[in-house]
């Protein structure tokens, strides 16, 4: 078996490309509306509260629990030798965020559990955030 990372590249877009920078430093990120000072993710380039445009990115700690998963079976999934856990993250700083969730059986996932920020290589060299049971992150 290779260790190359058959994992996908992360699509780059105007908004998002300061937060796949980020992951390439194994940081993650997010944006914060410098008008009425809520975070926000996905990015997007008009605060949803306030209209402004104005924005900067900031640095998370990673640091969330589960709010549910899934496990696609149909269809099978590409970029990815099995079917990935799907996770939807609640992160301390009050936002959410869609990932996978690795380093746990599935059977042992519950919400609420606790879970940290790693990140996963990809096939271009890039990284993406994804998510591990806390207190395991490599
Ligand atoms: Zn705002």
């Amino acid at each position: 078996m290779s260790d190359t990372p058959i994992r996908p590249d992360p699509v780059y877009t105007a908004d998002a490309a300061f937060f796949w920078e980020a992951a390439d430093r194994s940081e993650l990120s997010c944006e914060r509306c410098t008008d009425c000072a809520r975070l926000r993710h996905p990015p997007r380039p008009m605060c949803p509260w306030c209209r402004s445009t104005a924005r900067e990115a900031v640095r998370l700690s990673g640091r969330g629990r589960v709010l549910s998963w899934i496990v696609p079976r149909h269809p099978a999934p590409i970029g990815f030798a099995e079917s990935p856990v799907v996770v939807l993250v609640a992160l301390e700083e009050g936002i959410r965020l869609v990932s996978n969730l690795e380093g746990v059986d599935p059977e042992r996932i519950a919400i609420g559990l606790p879970v940290e920020v790693a990140f996963a290589p990809t096939r271009g060299g890039h990284a993406v955030p994804v998510f591990r049971p806390a207190g395991s992150a490599r």
